[in-house]
């Protein structure tokens, strides 16, 4: 099939790449004429594992190519994508650049008879392709939606940092659609995938990929408030009762003797609180909804909130550690929202940091794959190390924000020797299984004062 995808980010590249290798002929239309550049000669904007290569492979085949030129994208393309960012302002979801692109089709559909089915797989709050963007494409095309063209919403699910071998081995692909037809599209287009094909309503797709998002956010911030008590009782580790919970037999199933730990566990433990480009943009998008459309959604809000004050309640607790902030020099360990990924946005390790600066700390940063840019924000306030003996020397405390899998593997005896004084608070428990020598102060999260 011919396919169009709008966005060349990391929804919209991986979902071309992928279904090119699939056999599609894709082409992928962005607004950034750097990046459409970069990727033609074969390179990721993005870090992404093993997506490079499947690029270069699919160039080299002729079956990909990105484009800043969506009229000759479209001609001849049975399927158009909308992939683009649906971003936050001031707590709500814009739509402006899903509606752009649902201008730019339409006004191909007014000129070409053929049918054509257009997906939304940018997360929109329900009702959005039912409404905005029919109505878009409707009046920009003169034409009504079901009578020459098509209308879906096709829900992502993909993490990053796996990003490819979540597309091409997906648990179940949601399918919400307007008519047989634009299901029939979709069905051709997955025809490889061997899961589960839900086919649904566009508004019950939307719906499922929030409800989604909001469990895993939902099951954090739990996490997080269970830690929060715990450090406030005498004789409690968080995490040792967090493991035992998850114990139960209705978290993780027996099978044959062997347990069954279900993916949801991971998110189930405490830490810096949640973070990236989807989970907090997609809570507040919700519960805004809900505000707007009368309809009560407390439990979500206070999963926000719990969120929203996890970073500062962790700077206070390094703050009663060193007996203050003031002046004392604080390396945050990981600047991204999770091991894997440069993807910085929306990180907890932002209002960590700013907590720290507001204190009165000078901070410094190590990460392995952020780019300058990611402290760029701070002005000259934040240095960014890549060598972690650099980044905690003299350093009164280090926290640990993001549980990058090298952080394990560092020579700790050394680097606290350079530090100025080896305080460790361990933000994700990464470090929590090693010994510790005297004089090294490490603090997990979750953990409660000492029994008197
Ligand atoms: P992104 O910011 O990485 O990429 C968006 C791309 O769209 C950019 O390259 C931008 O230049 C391009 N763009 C903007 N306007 C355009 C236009 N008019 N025409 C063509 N291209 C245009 O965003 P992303 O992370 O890929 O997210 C895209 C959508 O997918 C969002 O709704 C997001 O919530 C959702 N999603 C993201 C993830 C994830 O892990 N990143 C996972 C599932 C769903």
């Amino acid at each position: 099939m011919k396919v169009t995808v709008f966005g060349c980010g990391y929804v919209g590249l991986v979902t071309g790449v992928c279904l090119a290798s699939l056999g599609h002929e894709v082409a992928c239309v962005d607004v950034d004429a750097s990046r459409v550049d970069l990727i033609n000669a074969g390179q990721t904007p993005i870090y992404e594992p093993g997506l490079e290569a499947l690029l270069r492979e699919n160039l080299a085949q002729g079956r990909f190519r990105a484009t800043l030129d969506a009229r000759a994208a479209l001609r001849g393309s049975r399927i158009s994508m909308i992939a683009v960012g649906t971003p936050d302002r001031d707590g709500r979801i814009d739509l402006s650049f899903v509606e752009t692109v649902a201008r730019t089709i339409g006004a191909h559909l007014k000129g070409d008879p053929a049918y054509h089915t257009i997906v939304v797989k940018s997360t929109v709050v329900p009702g959005t392709t039912l409404g905005l963007v029919r109505a878009t494409l409707e009046s920009a095309s003169g034409r009504v939606a079901g009578e020459g063209f098509g209308v879906a919403m096709n829900p992502e699910f993909l993490r990053e940092g796996f990003a490819v071998q979540d597309f091409m081995e997906p648990d179940r692909v949601v399918l919400g659609h307007l008519g047989a037809q634009a299901g029939e599209d979709l069905e051709a287009l997955y025809a490889a995938f061997h899961c589960p094909r839900i086919h649904v309503t566009p508004t019950e797709a939307e719906f499922v990929k929030y409800a989604s998002n909001a469990l895993l956010a939902t099951c954090i911030s739990f996490a997080n408030e269970i830690y929060t008590l715990c450090e406030g009782t005498p004789g409690v580790d968080g995490r040792q009762v967090l493991e035992i919970l998850h114990m139960d037999r209705r978290l993780t199933p027996q099978h044959g003797g062997e347990s069954v730990r279900p993916g949801i566990l991971s998110y189930l433990f405490g830490g810096v609180g949640y973070g990236g480009s989807c989970l907090p943009k997609d809570l507040n998008a919700i519960t805004a909804m809900a505000r707007e459309r009368g309809l009560p959604a407390p439990l979500l809000e206070q999963v926000v909130r719990v969120n929203r004050d996890r970073p500062a309640a962790i700077v206070q607790r390094l703050a009663t550690e060193l007996g203050g902030l003031q002046g004392r020099l604080v390396t945050v360990l990981g600047l991204a929202f999770k091991p894997g990924t440069d993807d910085w946005r929306n990180s907890p390790s932002q209002p960590l940091v700013e907590a720290l600066l507001a204190g009165g700390a000078r901070v410094r940063a190590w990460d392995p794959l952020a780019e300058a840019a990611a402290v760029a924000a701070w002005g000259g306030r934040v240095a960014l190390h890549r060598d972690p003996r650099s980044a905690l020397e003299g350093a009164h405390a280090a926290v640990l924000a993001t549980a990058w899998p090298e952080i394990q593997e560092w020579p700790w005896e050394e680097l606290a020797a350079a530090m100025a004084s080896p305080v460790i608070l361990d933000g994700r428990n990464a470090l929590k299984d090693r010994g510790w020598p005297s004089p090294v102060r490490y603090v997990p999260v979750g953990r409660g004062p000492a029994l008197p």
